[in-house]
């Protein structure tokens, strides 16, 4: 297929207004997609074009094929691929990047929000390094479904415009079909995109990168007296809001590095990531992370070490005098972990269907973990089946419990908790199924969908789990096969990164 560049052609307009590329010159290279020769749209998020001001009719056609491969480069659109550097695993690489992705430009959504429009899986790029730039269809699907998903679940994340399949081969061990995806974020400004102009030394590019991001996520603290102290301050709550809101559901994001943490605190890069089911702390799921250093337990431990990295890059803008400023930043530092334990227990203590404060909560909520765990009982349906028991049922969250007894001691504790606050059981209970999903992408639902589209080019079962998900605390009638923990098994998960 040949390509066409700046296409007068294509009707669709994104009204496009590139404020990273007019502001943030060393922070990317311009360079375009690779041709797909044969694309199909597998997938397109009608709600989410809606949300953006595109027409998602005119986007399910030729026209937006065209784009959503990279074929045609739409109207407006400035492709370039942002450069960041970020710690993997702990060590750091300099220079990392977009090596699979391009984004085509910002939009201003109808709330007034801007968005940035990117393809991953579109090609080299000057940051591939030995990589291909493509990504195969079973990660891209994956990234769909899951970031729609915690979307659904209220969680901050980056969304999925669509998916396509590029008719190519992605040679991984093995040949797979390739695909692009269109990832909508609030930018991917990262930690590793801060650490990037700081090991560089260029501290004018370290304070424009700052400025942008304040102007873009944090306007509200530009005029503060320290902005770039504030900055800190407000990446730090971001971030520390969404862990917990990562531990509050069992989500486990399994590649925690600096370069996948946002500046904006979405959830980005949804690689080897899974939903806990029985509550293990010590649970990770990837493959490529042999040493659990981004297991479920750790999240919080690993927030407080990417966010010094931030702070580090920040020093030279923070104060001119560097004690001053490692002083200030280390008082910020300081205060990560009990924000984050207070995010984490408001949310728990939403869970457990408690609207007011007490000392005791948090021991009463560790309690019920230690006993979940003892246990072996499944993480989401024991939250969602504490409402079933003020409901009358007891059995549904008892036998969720190996021996389930063991349980009892801790619902008179928490009934006579729950009688403080003089709410009738049916309001509780009512609340709480908002705040307790029913339905979590479950790793072997997830497995199922993907090898039927992989497999046998079958779309239907990953559209059929996208729509239970996208109503992840209604009760669905004859869906319950979603809700479900897996099968036992003695093999433990294990996904595999996207790259
Ligand atoms: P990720 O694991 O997706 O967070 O990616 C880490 C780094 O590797 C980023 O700089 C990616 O752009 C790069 N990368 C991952 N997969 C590929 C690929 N297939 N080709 C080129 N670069 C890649
Ligand atoms: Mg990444």
């Amino acid at each position: 297929m040949v390509k066409s560049t700046g296409n007068k052609d294509n009707p669709i307009d994104f009204n496009f207004d590139n404020s990273f590329a007019c502001s943030l010159e060393g922070f990317f290279v311009s360079c375009d997609a690779e041709p797909a020769i044969a694309p199909e749209l597998l997938q397109l998020n009608y709600a989410l074009a809606l949300e953006l001001g595109l027409d998602p009719v005119a986007l399910d056609s030729d026209a937006g094929l065209a784009i959503f491969s990279g074929n045609t480069v739409p109207e407006g659109s400035h492709t370039l691929a942002q450069a960041y550097a970020g710690h993997q695993f702990g060590g750091f690489s300099p220079q990392l990047g977009d090596g699979r992705a391009l984004l085509l430009g910002e939009v201003i959504d109808n709330q007034k929000r801007r968005r940035d429009i990117q393809l991953k899986g579109s090609g080299r790029t000057p940051y591939s390094r030995g990589g291909d730039g493509k990504a195969a269809l079973g990660p891209v699907l994956r990234e769909y479904l899951i970031a729609e998903a915690m979307h659904m679940l209220g969680i901050p994340t980056t969304r999925a415009l669509a998916a396509i399949s590029t008719g190519a081969h992605v040679y991984r061990e093995t040949p797979l079909p390739g695909a692009i995806l269109t990832r909508v974020a609030a930018s991917h400004i990262r930690v590793g995109t801060f650490q990037y102009g700081a090991a560089r030394g260029e501290v004018d590019k370290v304070r424009a990168l700052a400025d942008y991001a304040i102007s873009r996520h944090y306007p509200e603290i530009a005029d503060a007296k320290n902005p770039y102290l504030e900055f800190f301050l407000a990446v730090t709550d971001a971030q520390a809001r969404l862990v917990a809101s990562w531990m509050n559901i069992g989500f486990i994001h399994g590649v925690m590095n600096t370069d996948n943490m946002t500046i904006s605190g979405e959830t980005i890069d949804y690689g080897p990531c899974a939903f806990m089911n029985s509550y293990s702390p010590g649970t990770v799921f990837s493959s490529i992370d042999q040493h659990g250093r981004y297991a479920y337990a750790n999240q919080p431990e690993i927030l407080v070490w990417n966010l010094a990295r931030l702070a580090e890059t920040l020093i030279p803008i923070v104060d001119p005098d560097k004690n001053r400023a490692i002083e200030l930043l280390t008082e910020t530092i300081d205060c990560i972990k009990p924000l984050y334990e207070s995010h984490w227990l408001a949310g728990m203590q939403s869970k457990v269907g408690l609207s007011t404060e007490d000392p005791q909560d948090q021991k009463l909520i560790t309690d019920l973990l230690s006993v979940m765990e003892e246990g072996q009982a499944d993480f989401t349906l024991v939250f969602r089946h504490l409402a079933k028991f003020l409901r009358g049922e007891s059995d549904p969250l008892r036998n969720l419990f190996k021996d389930p007894g063991a349980i009892d001691p801790w619902l008179q504790r928490w009934q006579k908790r729950l009688e403080q606050e003089g709410v009738s059981k049916d309001t509780r209970a009512e609340t709480m199924d908002r705040f307790n999903p029913i339905y979590i992408p479950r790793n072997h639902k997830v497995e199922e969908a993907l090898s039927a589209a992989v497999e046998q080019g079958d779309m239907k079962p990953f559209t059929k789990m996208l729509n239970v998900l996208n109503h992840p605390f209604d009760d669905i009638q004859e869906e319950e096969v979603y809700a479900e923990p897996p099968p036992m098994s003695n093999i433990p998960y294990r996904t595999f990164c996207g790259t």
